[in-house]
């Protein structure tokens, strides 16, 4: 490896101009031989690596204080100056990577799927488009706005939509209802809005896809994506799959809801409250316990990871508690330099809280397993495999709860997250559904555009409640998720690393050592393998046929029946 260039690229002031600077002089390192075309990767990890961190360290520090103007400004400054810097430099180096016989010959050898991405890349890339994906990220951005500046005033006091949500989950079915309706009269006063910018993103994103020859925006985005192991049609058949085995799981859960509940109908704001009437579950009062807790069942799965929560512990790489201006939401950060990652979660000690850390912990294991791998292409995960890793740690942990919960507690807790994942997939589903129309109706009507989302809706939605008296929440109801908005199609990965969590988490019950093995060997590869490789290793079947999901969902339901007794 070149150590001069390396060295530079380790001690560079990142400035626009150095940034610039040592992109520049990677584009003219020769290439002719494969010695050079391994050092090539290694520099360009090695700027990868410290433009991640970079990146990384500012993105925690406006994180943890949002009101901290030095700490936006850093970030910022990043984003806006650095980042396109590197970006455009990233673009060349692609093309002159697939230039290279001898690279392409090395990469189609060694790192089929990387050089599968870099003809993918330039394949997608034209340069009008540059400047409508600016305007797309820019509009797009108005969703958050929009839907951030709803407030509902009740008792007297003003409450965030996320803070009127929690609202739902009290005992008091009549404030639920006062609530629920609150929020509801708050985001029809926008559903125009929202219409607008969906037409105005909507004309962008088709603009996009014709430049670059597609017909659609669908099939542009499933190549943007990274889909090389499954099809739109793999896709398709899966929703109708989900639709026929899990959503009767999810009316069953609503069943049972109404029984215990004893009421004659479910309303959409009964569906947070605890069904039984006990008061919410309370598995921590400070995050010291959180961590304390949440270490020894990771222990007790494997000593590496309370090894690794240890490591965290000690380079102060967690902020778990909720304080006034800190960001929302949770995360597990990587930083490639310190060979270690930050768990950000905003802890009150509710329920969620222990899902949130043991899902984020599983992206931190996946992290710290893949880290090792001598190029950052490796390390990069598709969500796919990513959140496998979470998704499997959120089941896989609940069996160890117990250090949180007493013998009542936990049962209730171990039936709720599986009966979040009965509910969750079909929502999953829905809301991809309803872009695949979206997206190959481009000339159509606000209120086609309703009729549309109601008629998936009402496939993927739970049987058992009645909306009379709310029908605009159920006809408005994909106007709440923000993917649609912003990421557009990024959401099926989540059922698909669900259904694979799944398929682990059944394993795990039967033969829990060799599962665990075969896991943390899956993890080890990040993403240098298609995915389909990568489930293999643990042990899992990347397929959508029907046999599978209905066994999946077999199982589902069998652990539902069991803690349901
Ligand atoms: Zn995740």
């Amino acid at each position: 490896m070149n150590e001069s260039l390396q060295n530079k690229i380790e001690q560079l002031e990142l400035t626009p101009e150095n940034v610039g600077e040592m992109f520049r002089l990677l584009q003219l390192y020769s290439i002719t031989n494969i010695a050079e075309v391994e050092s090539l990767l290694h520099l360009r990890t090695a700027i990868t690596e410290r433009l991640s961190q970079e990146m990384a360290e500012r993105y925690i520090a406006f994180a943890k204080n949002t009101a901290d103007t030095h700490a936006r400004e850093s970030l910022d400054f990043f984003v806006e100056e650095i980042e396109p810097i590197a970006q455009e430099g990233d673009n060349t180096l692609d093309a002159l990577l697939l230039k290279s016989k001898v690279a392409v010959d090395y990469l189609s050898s060694n790192a089929p799927l990387y050089l599968q991405q870099l003809q993918r890349r330039v394949e997608l890339f034209r340069t009008p488009n540059l400047a409508i994906m600016a305007e797309e990220e820019v509009l797009s951005q108005s969703y958050a706005e929009i839907v951030a500046a709803l407030t509902v005033e009740y008792g007297g006091k003003s409450h965030t939509m996320q803070e009127a949500s929690a609202l739902l989950e009290l005992t008091d079915r009549g404030i639920r209802q006062d609530i629920y309706l609150l929020m509801l009269q708050q985001r029809l006063s926008v559903t125009a809005r929202l219409h607008d910018l969906m037409d105005e993103l909507l004309k962008l994103r088709y603009r996009i896809a014709v430049n670059a020859g597609f017909k659609n925006y669908r099939d542009y985005r499933h190549l943007e994506l990274e889909r090389f192991s499954y099809t739109v049609a793999d896709v398709q058949a899966l929703h109708k799959l989900i639709e026929k085995y899990f959503v009767p799981i999810a009316d069953r859960v609503m069943v049972r809801r109404k029984r215990l509940m004893n009421v004659d109908e479910l309303k959409p704001w009964d569906l947070d409250v605890d069904a039984t009437g006990t008061a919410p579950l309370n598995p921590f009062y400070r995050v010291e316990e959180l961590v304390q807790s949440g270490r020894s069942a990771l222990e007790s799965i494997d000593p590496r990871l309370g090894e690794l929560v240890d490591r965290m512990v000690a380079a102060g790489h967690m902020d778990l508690d909720n304080r006034l201006g800190k960001a929302p939401g949770a995360f597990s950060y990587p930083l490639p330099r310190s060979k270690s990652s930050f768990l950000f979660m905003n802890a009150t000690g509710v329920y969620d809280d222990v899902v949130t850390f043991m899902h984020e912990m599983g992206h931190a294991l996946h992290e710290q397993l893949s880290g090792g791998l001598p190029y950052s292409f490796q390390k990069d995960m598709p969500m796919e495999v990513a959140e496998l890793a979470s998704m499997s740690m959120e089941l896989v942990s609940s069996s160890k709860w117990d250090c949180f919960y007493g013998d009542l507690e936990h049962k209730r807790a171990k039936v709720r997250l599986l009966e979040e994942v009965a509910v969750t997939l079909p929502w999953i589903v829905a809301v991809d559904e309803f872009q695949h129309w979206l997206y190959t109706h481009p000339e159509h009507s606000h209120s086609e555009r309703d009729g549309a989302w109601t008629k998936v809706y009402r496939k993927y939605a739970s049987h058992e409640v009645s909306w009379l008296g709310a029908e605009e929440g159920f006809v408005f109801a994909w106007q709440r998720q923000l993917h649609i908005f912003e990421d557009p199609f990024y959401y099926i990965e989540y059922a698909i690393a669900q259904l694979g969590a799944l398929e682990l988490f059944k394993q795990f019950i039967q033969s829990p050592k060799e599962t665990l093995v075969r896991f943390t060997e899956a993890l080890e590869v990040g993403g240098s393998l298609p995915m389909e490789d990568i489930y293999a290793k643990a042990g899992l079947s990347f397929s959508f046929s029907e046999e599978r999901i209905a066994l999946l969902a077999n199982f589902l339901e069998e652990q539902l029946a069991s803690l349901w007794e």
